[in-house]
């Protein structure tokens, strides 16, 4: 299956965070990555006082199903010292699955599409950078939703 990973840090060197996310989720028999855009950066979402992010989406192939892929990303938060506090508040690394081949999951743990990737900048133009054809499910074409996003401060470094 070919599904598409989103990583944000804005704590602890935010860069080699990802880098090493990336690291940690290839490193294992189960999962391969294929693909890793450019870096982004941008403010944070609640305009709080905490440092800018960094945001970028690596494409992969795996056998795991949606759920062994969550908590595999939850492992490799944990391993990277993620601390839950409240909600969009700073973090060491954050991997959310922004899709799943073309599943359409619903469930209290999982949703995907994520359910937040129309509204967001540095989830799209990092993905379209990967996959610039893509047709999201449910959502439509990836170059449509760059269209409708709303003013947005984003970098790419
Ligand atoms: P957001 O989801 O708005 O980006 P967040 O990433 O800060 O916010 P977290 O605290 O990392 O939120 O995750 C909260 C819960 O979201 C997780 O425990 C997980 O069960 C659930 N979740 C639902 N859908 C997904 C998904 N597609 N990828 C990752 N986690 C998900
Ligand atoms: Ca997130
Ligand atoms: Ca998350």
């Amino acid at each position: 299956m070919i599904a598409y990973i989103g990583l944000g840090s804005n704590l602890n060197n935010p860069k080699k965070q990802i880098k090493n996310a990336v690291l940690a989720l290839d490193a294992g028999e189960d999962l391969q990555v294929t693909g890793l855009s450019s870096l982004y950066q941008s403010p944070p979402l609640d305009g709080s006082n905490q440092p800018d992010y960094l945001n970028a989406i690596c494409r992969i192939n795996t056998h795991l199903t949606a759920l062994e892929l969550l908590y595999f990303c939850q492992r490799i938060e944990e391993n990277q010292h993620r601390i839950r506090e409240k909600k969009w508040g700073a973090r060491t690394i954050d991997l959310d699955i922004i899709l799943y081949g073309a599943q359409v999951v619903a469930s209290k743990q999982l949703v995907i599409p994520h359910p937040e990737m129309m509204n967001r900048a540095f989830v799209l133009l990092p993905l379209a950078e990967i996959e610039a054809d893509l047709k999201v499910p449910v959502l439509g074409k990836i170059s449509d939703l760059i269209d409708k996003l709303n003013d947005f401060k984003l970098q790419k470094l």
